[in-house]
Parts: C-alpha cells; structure tokens; sequence
C-alpha cells in the first residue's frame, strides 16, 4: 500500500505540474503548445484528476486535512483582519529535549520563520541532534536509527494538562531526492497537544505507542511524554515544536514561543549544510531562531 499511494501521489503531482504548464502555455498563446494534439491534452488533465481521485479513495483523512489546512488559514486570514491577534505567549517555556539539539527551521520573523506564509505554523521550530558540523545521522541515510535524535525522550516544555494525543501513524520512510513520504494518515503524525493556561504546545512526529502520558493527565515541565520519530509529514526524524493561541491544529493564530533559561551557540556550519542563508536572529534571551545550537540551562553540552 505504502508503494502504491507514493506513486499515485508522485503520478498526481507530475501530471499537475503538465497540465499548469499547457494551461499556462495556451493562455500565453506558446506556438509549441499548438502542435500538441487535443488527445494528448485531454490524457494529461485526465491522468491528473483521475490520480487525485484514487489519492483521495486511498487517504480521505490526510485529504481531508489538506483541505482543512487551507480554510484553517482563510478563517485566520479574515478573524485577524477584524482584530489583530496578540502573537506572544505568556507563559515561559522549556525546550522539550535533554541536552543540545539544533534549531533547523523557525524563528520568530518573516526570514527566520519555520512557515510564515502558515499563521498556525507561522513560529514553529523544528529540533534536530547533530555533530557539531551540523551532520543528523551516521552512515546510511535512510535508516531512522542511524539519526541522533531518533527514540531520543520529549519533554514536557511546561506544566500543563495533555488535551489530545493521535496514535495511529507508523512512522514515514526517509525518500530519495528530499521527497516526502506519502504513505500517512496525519500531518502531525503522532502527536501531542498540552494545555497550559490559555496556551496550546503541539509536539509532532512521534513514534507511534511512545507515549508516557494519557489525554486528561496533569504533566509537569521536564516530564518524559514520548519519542521523537518520524511519523507524519517528515523528511527526516525530528522534534516539531509550536505553541497557539488555540487547540484546533488548523485554525488557532501561532504564539512566539517565551523560552526560560536557555543556552543558545550559533552552529557555523548550519547555512551551509541546510542550504540556507545564515540566521539574521541576535539571540535576546528569551526566543530562538534557526541555526543556534539550544540546551535548557542545566542540562549537560555536547
Ligand atoms: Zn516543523
């Protein structure tokens, strides 16, 4: 099943890209594009509406999702046009980690943000254990248990209570080309959402049956709640952070996350690894931004 969906998905996206482009092509009037015959046309458009309908037979949930993202962000879209949505968090975190991860996506500006263009994901981070030259894994790349952080404890980032957990995801395999894995039922994978006050953490893609903790149950910051894994839309096993105003994972407006007693060292290799610019954050002590190594203050360095 999980090769069949990969294809329909890559089947779907190829012929998508075909049909914006003779779409784009006949309505700049392209001479190329008058030579194609009206068959070939037709089987290209066909094969891409009839590869998202078998996409949509074979994973209605994470369809389902993808749709619910978009008017997620529409209702968000026109709620804070009515009024402009307070985006800090009250309440001080932890990072939810033991020891030094590295802070590859996010950061609390349009440059730095992990998805500014998404407002409910608009400050989140992703967390990633390196070598100091900012290398996730050792020796075979798709192996989950050949990246540092896999299996590795999530913490709780504060005191709070868990309000939802989703189980049921296997955990996505690392794809050739940074192509991610089609085969899951959940964006999040498996994941976590904790109440703390008026505030929601999420922590995503963990393994499925890690949890240490139950829906209902008070949790206190620095608690063991789960594993990090790779479930859900992943290209590779890491911690998934954010915090919202709200519980719904669609539409709740993103909160700068307010850190507590962090340590944070520029990793130099990091924008030439990940291919990026190098961070414009200076660290303030209480945000972070991509490209820092983070450690809660305490906990012991690489
Ligand atoms: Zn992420």
């Amino acid at each position: 099943m999980r090769v069949l969906i990969n294809i329909i998905v890559g089947v779907k996206w190829l012929f998508c890209i075909f049909s914006v482009l003779i779409a784009l092509a006949r309505t700049f009037r392209l001479p190329a594009v008058n030579n194609i015959p009206a068959s070939v046309v037709s089987f290209v458009v066909m094969v891409f509406l009839l590869s998202w309908l078998a996409e949509i037979i074979l994973r209605p949930k994470f369809t389902l999702q993808v749709f619910m993202q978009f008017f997620g962000e529409v209702y968000l879209f026109i709620c804070n046009l009515k009024k402009k949505p307070n985006n800090n968090s009250a309440i001080e975190y932890s990072l939810p980690f033991e020891d030094e991860w590295l802070v590859v996506n996010g950061g609390i500006d349009k440059e730095n943000s992990h998805s500014w263009d998404i407002q409910a994901q608009r400050y989140a981070y992703d967390f990633f254990i390196t070598d100091k030259h900012c290398n996730s894994y050792k020796e075979n790349k798709y192996k989950l248990e050949n990246y540092y952080c896999y299996n590795q404890p999530i913490l709780a980032p504060a005191d709070g209570v868990v309000v939802e957990i989703g189980n049921r995801c296997r955990e996505s395999n690392i794809m050739r080309f940074s192509l991610l894995d089609a085969y899951k039922k959940d964006i999040r994978g498996n994941y976590i959402v904790i109440k703390h006050e008026d505030e929601y953490s999420l922590i995503a893609h963990i393994i499925k049956d890690s949890f240490n903790v139950k829906v209902g149950e008070a949790v206190k910051r620095g608690q063991l709640i789960a594993k990090c894994g790779n479930s859900g839309n992943s290209s590779e096993p890491h911690i998934h952070f954010q915090v919202a105003a709200g519980s719904s994972f669609f539409a709740s407006n993103s909160l700068k996350i307010n850190f507590k007693n962090i340590n944070l060292k520029l990793a130099q290799d990091y924008a030439n690894k990940y291919k990026r610019k190098p961070t414009s954050f200076a660290p303030d002590g209480s945000h972070i931004s991509r490209g820092f190594f983070a450690s809660n203050k305490g906990t012991s360095c690489q």
